[in-house]
């Protein structure tokens, strides 16, 4: 699964984009958004990229 980004707390720093290994995040209007969700390896270097704590997985 890919994870669930949390658009009330992202602030659009790119971070996770940028750390991930797959290219499944991708910024969409200033928020972070999954663009390629079958490609998740589940690796969560997005989820411990990101500083806002925005990332979750189920
Ligand atoms: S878990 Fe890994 S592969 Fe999946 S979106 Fe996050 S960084 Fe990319
Ligand atoms: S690292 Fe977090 S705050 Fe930055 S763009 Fe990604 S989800 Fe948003």
């Amino acid at each position: 699964m890919p994870p669930k980004i949390n658009a009330k707390l992202c602030d659009g720093c790119g971070a996770c984009v940028e750390v991930c290994p797959a290219s499944v995040l991708a910024l969409k209007g200033g928020k972070a958004a999954v663009v390629n969700a079958d490609a998740c390896i589940e690796c969560r270097a997005c989820e411990v990229a990101c500083p806002r704590g925005a990332i979750t997985f189920e």
